[in-house]
């Protein structure tokens, strides 16, 4: 069945400013479906003036909304989690008409987004400090912790309603005002969004949303009443944009970057099911996922296990649907845009340049489901013999290309898994126990799997990344976003 679409008529995506919708002056971009490759709405590339005129609303909106009880900001997100409930399918399918992914793949989004919510509206508890009476004869000591002002949240294009509310609840919650500005691709989730929070009763100011691109990000990055920044994208914005210019500001940061997951199949693993959440790994989201499979390292020098395991892989892999999200019986929609669809393709071509097999092309296995130009699509690709110096070994591809190698033994995959430069979400299959712990105590990734391919922290887990897939400290979601915006204040007090 194909659902119907809940962007109709090429709307223009509003900024929204201490509780108003305002029209940009910036220059009008096309929002493009991918699927259909036709303009779905327009979105502005805001100007410094607008930019500078929503971190001036929170600001001023701060004091009051920072003397508002923490149970009273927490009923604000207790109305928005209803709205967000009651909006389910219409947001979900807009993730899918803007961004392409199938509408499973929306829901679960959704799903994942509005768990932040639900768990921000437990901060009477997650922003206690602690206390310890008589640390000297009779005087105590306290910590609490007190929200900053202003913060900026800014988003990549592959997950446009999820990742903002990574960060965004808690920032709120704790008492701060937030500014967001979405990927300029997939800007209309967020509007939604805003859409819901203003019914929801947030006062003006509290919870703004700029569009725009750079101009956007650097008004952020160098505006003194930003007291920090949440970042999610690739990591050369992370690294050179966003980490380097907040230190220089001195702002408090998160930066999450991109990826190249290692999924190191042992050969005790269960078959069926490791083939199974290999196919949502590697081919979910259509590759385009920080969590995304990248490289499928297979463990042992049994030819005839690699042989049948892969035979398998690529037989599963083959009868994936393909085809516009808002087709229920579809598996895997398109690339975000053309753009992107052509640098997976230059990335296919190394591949074999480098000297690697291709055992499945994804070039020319475009079967897509009904009636769709195949501007965007692409099949899901496999390569074998690859190593470890090549660029589909190495360099994150965000697509769905699968690149397979071989290692002697359990020490030399966790090697190739750290001798990559990202360390963002690992995983092992394997029945053993033993193994799994060598494996979880010495690979360098953020995120472990055990037996589970895409390993997406829960909202009251920590969002982590090392080496260059994060850079900061504190992560987003659950109690370490509640860290990351509040300040801790030691009070020491005697009494005569
Ligand atoms: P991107 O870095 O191109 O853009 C991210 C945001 O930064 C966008 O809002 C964009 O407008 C802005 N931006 C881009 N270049 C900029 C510049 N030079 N100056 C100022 N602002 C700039 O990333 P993307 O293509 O939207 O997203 C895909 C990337 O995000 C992938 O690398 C993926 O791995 C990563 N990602 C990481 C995580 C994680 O949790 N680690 C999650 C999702 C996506």
């Amino acid at each position: 069945m194909i659902l119907e679409e809940p962007i109709k008529g090429v709307p223009l995506v509003k900024n929204f400013i201490d509780g108003e919708w305002v029209e940009s002056k910036g220059e009008i971009r096309d929002v493009v479906n991918p699927a259909k490759y036709e303009v779905i709405a327009k979105v502005p590339i805001s100007t410094k003036d607008e930019i500078e005129a929503a971190v001036e609303a929170a600001k001023a909106a701060f004091p009051d909304w920072r003397r508002t009880t923490p149970l009273a900001r927490a009923r604000c997100l207790f109305r928005l989690k209803e709205l967000l409930e009651e909006h389910f399918e219409e947001v979900s399918r807009v993730q899918t008409q803007e961004h392409g992914k199938t509408i499973d793949e929306s829901r679960g989004e959704t799903r994942r987004g509005i768990e932040n919510v639900e768990v921000a509206c437990g901060v009477p508890t997650l922003m206690m400090g602690y206390n310890l009476e008589d640390i000297a004869t009779g005087i105590d000591e306290y910590l609490i912790r007190q929200p900053l002002g202003v913060f900026g949240i800014i988003g990549p294009f592959n997950f446009p309603f999820m990742i903002p509310l990574w960060s965004a609840p808690y920032a709120v919650a704790t008492g701060n005002c937030v500014v967001i500005k979405p990927s300029s691709e997939v800007p209309l989730s967020q509007m939604k969004i805003a859409e819901l929070v203003d019914e929801a009763g947030f006062p003006p100011g509290v919870w703004n949303v700029v569009n725009g691109g750079r101009t956007v990000v650097n008004g952020m990055l160098d505006h003194p009443d930003i007291q920090g920044i949440a970042f999610v994208g690739s990591t050369p914005t992370a690294r050179d944009v966003i980490y380097k210019r907040c230190g220089e500001m001195g702002k408090r940061v998160i930066a999450q970057g991109g990826a190249k997951n290692f999924m190191v199949i042992m050969p005790d693993a269960n078959v069926r099911a490791t083939i199974l959440a290999l196919m949502t790994s590697f081919f979910g989201n259509t590759g385009q996922r920080c969590l995304s499979g990248a490289n499928l390292v297979i463990v042992g020098e049994d030819d005839g296990f690699y042989k049948s395991f892969m035979d398998a892989v690529v037989a599963t892999t083959s009868k994936i649907v393909i085809g516009c999200g808002l087709d229920e019986s579809v598996q895997m929609g398109p690339l975000r845009d053309k753009e992107k669809k052509e640098k997976v393709i230059g990335y296919i071509e190394s591949g074999l340049q480098q000297g690697a097999k291709l055992r499945l092309d994804g070039r020319k296995n475009i079967k897509v489901v009904g009636d769709y130009p195949d501007t965007c699509f692409l099949g899901p690709t496999i390569f074998e013999d690859v190593t470890l110096d090549m660029k589909i070994g190495s360099e994150e591809i965000f697509g769905p290309v699968m690149s397979v190698m071989r290692a002697k033994n359990l020490d030399e995959a966790i090697e190739m898994a750290n001798s990559n430069l990202f360390g963002n979400a690992h995983a092992v299959f394997t029945a053993s126990g033993k193994i799994a712990r060598e494996f979880q105590y010495r690979v360098t990734s953020g995120s472990v799997g055990i037996n589970i391919g895409i390993v997406a922290p829960m909202a009251f887990f920590p969002f982590s990344g090392m080496k260059q897939s994060f850079f900061g400290i504190l992560h987003t979601q659950g109690q370490e976003a509640v860290r990351f915006f509040t300040e801790s204040k030691v009070v020491i007090q005697r009494w005569f």
